[in-house]
């Protein structure tokens, strides 16, 4: 009984064939290959040719699913590698971020502290110039200022040498 096989590289291959009674044309799905079916013309029950090659067929669909598992299996562990890398990086990024921030509180932290001692500095500069000033004013009001009431004093106890008249 001669049957022709479509479909061989497809999911859905068929078998064409003959009825032994008949002779009308038949096509059925491969899968059914080994079972009898009914001849839709003559109704006689028979078999379904084609199962070496159903069972080629299966061999083949087989070894394409394990391949197509393999990639499938090869891409999650591609994509989980690609996870791992992307949780890794915005660990690095989240802690870089972490780091740059704490350094930033430091540096504000010793900017102010500066600023603080700077304004100390000053205060000290000030309040030394004005003890110097006062200083200087208690030496004039204590010292000077007997001195040149003193000097006022000679110069008034000096009479003036009466003026001849010419
Ligand atoms: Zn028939």
């Amino acid at each position: 009984m001669k049957h022709k096989i479509k479909g061989l590289s497809g999911s859905r291959p068929t078998v064409s064939f003959r009825c032994d009674h008949c002779h009308g044309g038949l096509m059925a799905s491969l899968r059914e290959a080994g079972q009898s079916t009914d001849c839709p013309t003559c109704g006689a029950t028979i078999a379904v040719p084609g199962e070496r090659e159903l069972a080629e067929w299966t061999r083949h669909r087989a070894d394409e699913e394990r391949a197509a598992d393999q990639k499938k299996a090869e891409l999650g562990q591609t994509s989980e590698l690609w996870c791992s890398n992307l949780e890794a990086l915005a660990w690095y990024v989240r802690e870089d971020v972490r780091k740059r921030s704490d350094a930033a509180d430091i540096q504000d932290g010793r900017i102010q502290k500066n600023d603080q001692r700077a304004a100390n500095r000053s205060w000290s500069i000030d309040m030394a110039g004005t003890l110097i000033v006062a200083a200087i004013a208690s030496l004039m009001a204590f010292i000077a200022l007997p001195l040149l009431i003193q000097i006022e004093r000679n110069t008034r106890a000096t009479p003036a040498a009466p003026q001849e008249p010419p």
